[in-house]
């Protein structure tokens, strides 16, 4: 089934208590579209970067299958670029910059050749950007799933509102549910933001895991307990990569297999932490990414 990614494609300055990088390939669309390939071979990606972005990292994204017809090199202009340094605990994080550059006047143009997708991933990036996205695809996918973070909930909240009315699944972080909400009790949240549109909520609660929710059901993912881990930058687009990826793969998106996607993204996102940036994201196999979500499955069990 087809996928069609959202979302930035950026260069990210990384700096955690093990390290800092200069600037290396980064942003929502990037992490989502590597992590979905180890599901499904059939991903588009609409995004836009500068002229200064290397031809180097779109033959990354070509070479795990991903078309990137839908991306826009803008003549003369710089790419998204965004710097955070990560708490000595590795789960809170400061955002150093954000420089929107190519992102501040995107029009996502869709190429027809995208237009038949099953599966639609609204990455991070402008609320607007993402609500113009549904309104170009002329048939309504299967499944839309939306990411966001508070940087847009802080300056573009009603545009963010708006978006959520026409999605069926919400990834954000337990923070930013609860900014998003105003209520504290991440249960009360939840309920508020199901209010808000979305059918289905994924909160993610960065190395504790996450917990997937609707009006009547609650799956609880923990995170698989890790010894190195290195850089969590794109831990939660992984995560959604992973999670759509799957049930595109599957063609089923029932709460019982959305556990499955669940688990498929937390397993997506654990190796993603362990190396800098997207670096482990393109070297995994079938066999490694089974032997991680059968690490989950004992993990839980009892
Ligand atoms: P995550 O760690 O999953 O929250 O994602 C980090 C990625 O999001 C980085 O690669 C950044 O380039 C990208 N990013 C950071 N801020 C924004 C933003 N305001 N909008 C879209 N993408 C962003």
């Amino acid at each position: 089934m087809s996928l069609l990614s959202i979302g930035t494609v950026a260069f990210d300055a990384i700096e955690t208590p093990f390290g800092k990088t200069d600037k290396i390939i980064g942003g929502a669309a990037t992490f989502i579209s590597l992590s979905a390939s180890y599901f499904t071979k059939n991903i588009n990606l609409v995004a836009v970067v500068g002229e200064d972005f290397p031809t180097t990292y779109i033959a990354l994204l070509n070479a795990k299958g991903v078309n990137t017809d839908g991306l826009q090199i803008k003549k003369g202009e710089k790419s998204f670029f965004w710097s955070g340094k990560y708490h000595s605990d590795m789960n809170g994080r400061d955002t150093l910059i954000t420089e929107l550059n190519v992102l501040a006047d995107f029009d996502p143009i869709i190429p027809e050749s995208y237009q038949d997708c099953d599966y639609l991933m609204l990455g991070n990036l402008t609320p607007m950007v993402q609500e113009l996205v549904t309104q170009r695809l002329v048939k309504r996918p299967k499944l839309v799933v939306l990411d966001t973070m508070n940087f847009w909930m802080d300056v573009a909240l009603d545009d963010l509102k708006r978006v959520l009315k026409k999605i069926d699944v919400l990834t954000i972080n337990d923070e930013e549910a609860r900014q998003l909400s105003g209520e504290y009790n991440i249960l009360k949240a939840a309920r508020k933001i199901l209010s808000m549109g979305p059918r289905t909520l994924i909160i993610k609660k960065g190395e504790h895991g996450a917990l997937l929710i609707n009006d009547q059901d609650m799956f609880y993912a923990p995170g698989l307990p890790l010894e190195e881990v290195f850089d969590p930058t794109g831990a939660g687009d992984t995560f959604a990569g992973g999670f759509i990826g799957y049930l595109a793969h599957t063609g089923d998106i029932s709460f019982d297999n959305m556990k499955r996607a669940v688990i498929h993204g937390s397993a997506m996102a654990s190796f993603c932490v362990e190396k800098f940036g997207t670096e482990n994201l393109l070297n995994l196999t079938p066999e490694l990414i089974t032997t991680r979500v059968n690490k989950f499955a004992k993990l839980v069990t009892f």
